[in-house]
């Protein structure tokens, strides 16, 4: 047999490996995880419990669902959980887009969009955001696009888009809205509790994030039952394993942590921003745990650099719309005092 590209679905056959950077005990501000460390409720009940492992999870983790209806005052049939919200993209297209069909994703934005879009036969359908980082309402709902899909905050921007904009999609686009909320719990604003307000709204959330649990890979996405019903029929069964279901119920159950991991972000963002300014970077204004920079040097000889001197942050730098941007995790005092000593060494040896 002839093993070239073209024995590949049609539509997958150009799709590259995701980033995976070799490790060398670096300090990771790359991710976009909780600086904090591993959720204490999780890893008391991973430290105190035993399973069955013979048994199969809750089909469709009810467990969990539940716990997610007390914490937004929803149901449980608002919520489909999964093997983190990645798994709540891929059956977001499964579920609502045919073979072919548009789907509106903002640039710049999370780069996994455009490979769940594609990876269902879909067409990503690109539509820049404005100056100053916002969505171009207009542009977006004059698409003829079954799926438009936005993340706020944004990644790798930061910032919220106003709710009036996305309430303003919410009505005019003809189509399912995504509001992709990994990063919500920094920001004011949210949509989630509004999900039976909408006929045509999915939101997303994750625990890979302000909960501290990416390597469990739990998220979940809310709708009104309508819709919830449709993708929970679409999703594979089990997807969620027992393990990860039962801490991510006890990370719901301590909400303290996440107060505290927020609080640490708003008290330490300005501090690092205006690091970076000093520096001569050009920041943005961010409502989530991380910032968005244009380096003073070339991107990549900032991010190489760093990356020797045991920091690693994440490289935007070749794409359009963030040309030589840098995006670095709000660290703690001390993981950010490391970013900028290390990153005025690099600058200072460039010049
Ligand atoms: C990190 C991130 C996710 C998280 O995905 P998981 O699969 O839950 O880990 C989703 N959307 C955006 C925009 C993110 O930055």
């Amino acid at each position: 047999m002839n093993l070239t590209n073209e024995i590949m679905r049609e539509t997958t056959r150009n799709f590259e490996v995701y980033y995976n950077p070799k490790l060398n005990g670096e300090i990771r501000l790359d991710t976009n995880t909780n600086v904090l460390g591993s959720n204490p409720a999780a890893e008391k009940y991973l430290a105190e419990n035993r399973w069955d492992l013979n048994g199969y999870p809750n089909t469709y983790s009810n467990g969990l669902r539940e716990a997610l209806g007390e914490l937004y005052g929803l149901d449980k049939d608002n919520f489909i959980a999964g093997n983190g919200s990645d798994e709540m993209l891929d059956v977001t297209f499964k579920t609502f887009t045919n073979w072919g069909d548009n789907s509106v994703v903002p640039v710049p934005s999370y780069t996994l969009y455009d490979y769940f879009v594609e990876m269902n036969g879909g067409k990503a359908h690109e539509v820049d955001l404005t100056e100053d980082f916002q969505l171009d309402v207009d542009e977006i709902v004059k698409q003829d696009a079954k799926v438009a899909i936005m993340p706020s905050p944004n990644n790798p921007t930061g910032n919220c888009f106003r709710q009036k904009d996305i309430e303003e999609i919410l009505s005019r686009f003809n189509g399912i809205v995504v509001v992709d909320e990994a990063y919500a719990e920094y920001a004011d604003d949210a949509m989630i509790r509004r999900v039976d307000e909408f006929d045509n709204l999915v939101v997303l959330r994750t625990f890979s994030k302000a909960y501290a649990m990416a390597a469990l890979r739990v998220g979940y996405a809310a709708a009104n039952r309508k819709l919830a019903d449709m993708m929970m029929r679409v999703k594979i069964p089990y997807s969620l394993n027992m393990v990860s279901e039962g801490a991510a119920i006890a990370a719901v159950k301590d909400q303290d942590f996440i107060r505290r991991s927020v609080e640490m972000v708003r008290e330490q963002r300005p501090k690092l921003d205006a690091g970076l300014r000093k520096l001569g970077f050009e920041t943005f204004p961010s409502d989530s745990n991380f910032i968005l920079a244009r380096a003073p040097i070339d991107h990549k000889e900032l991010v190489q650099g760093l990356k020797e001197r045991g920091v690693l942050i994440r490289d935007f730098g070749a794409k359009r719309r963030t040309e030589n941007c840098v995006r670095t995790t709000v660290g703690t005092a001390e993981l950010n005092a490391i970013l900028l000593e290390k990153a005025e060494e690099v600058i200072s040896g460039c010049r």
